[in-house]
């Protein structure tokens, strides 16, 4: 029995797929949105429809933005010998909130699962390897404490090979499985600090 009729179902089954959203808070937007003046939910959606249309990668990182570059490698100050390897935009945004990370950064967007069928070649691997260009002396991978980010380090390092390029794997003060966007500050920085030769 459809609990709603067509529309507010509708409604609520699109809301439900997104991630994080169980049956009760998409039920609990969808009347919320129903409820709103109509001016704020036009705009709602356009706002919604306006960053699908213009996010797209960095052109240097691969991060999330809406320019041609992030801010990140945009800022002339950012010592661009370093790169911190992530593996999603939040994860950047986490150690960007520390403002101790001088680097730069480059966004692999997932890790290798065999599980899940990612391959090397459905990340940003080959472009992170195009980088290395003579001027990186260091490549700091902070990938999560997972089975996947642990795969997605080793086959960096194996990638990296002889190349003059020192490859460090931030501490694992980083809790196992645990994702790097939900971790605090001090645990991120202390995992910087007491990153390892790889
Ligand atoms: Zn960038």
């Amino acid at each position: 029995m459809e609990l709603y009729s067509g529309r507010i179902n509708t409604l609520v089954d699109e809301l439900a797929a997104l991630p994080g959203i169980g049956s009760k808070s998409a039920q609990r937007l969808a009347f919320h949105i129903i409820g709103m003046p109509k001016d704020r939910v036009n705009r709602l959606a356009q706002t919604l429809m306006d960053a699908r249309e213009n996010v797209c990668y960095c052109e240097k990182c691969f991060t999330l933005t809406d320019e041609a570059l992030c801010p990140v490698c945009a800022n002339v100050k950012r010592d661009t010998s370093t790169i911190m390897v992530v593996e999603n935009s939040r994860d950047l945004a986490a150690y960007e909130k520390t403002g101790k990370y001088e680097g730069v950064y480059h966004v692999l967007h997932g890790a290798i699962s065999p599980m899940l069928g990612i391959g090397p070649g459905d990340i940003k691997l080959k472009e992170l390897i195009t980088r290395l260009d003579g001027t990186v002396k260091e490549i700091i991978i902070a990938t999560n404490s997972s089975l996947e980010g642990e795969t997605t380090a080793m086959y960096i390092r194996k990638l990296v090979g002889d190349l003059p390029v020192r490859v460090t794997r931030i501490a694992s003060g980083v809790p196992v499985g645990g994702d790097l966007e939900y971790i605090d500050e001090v645990t991120l920085l202390r995992a910087l600090e007491g990153r390892t030769e790889l």
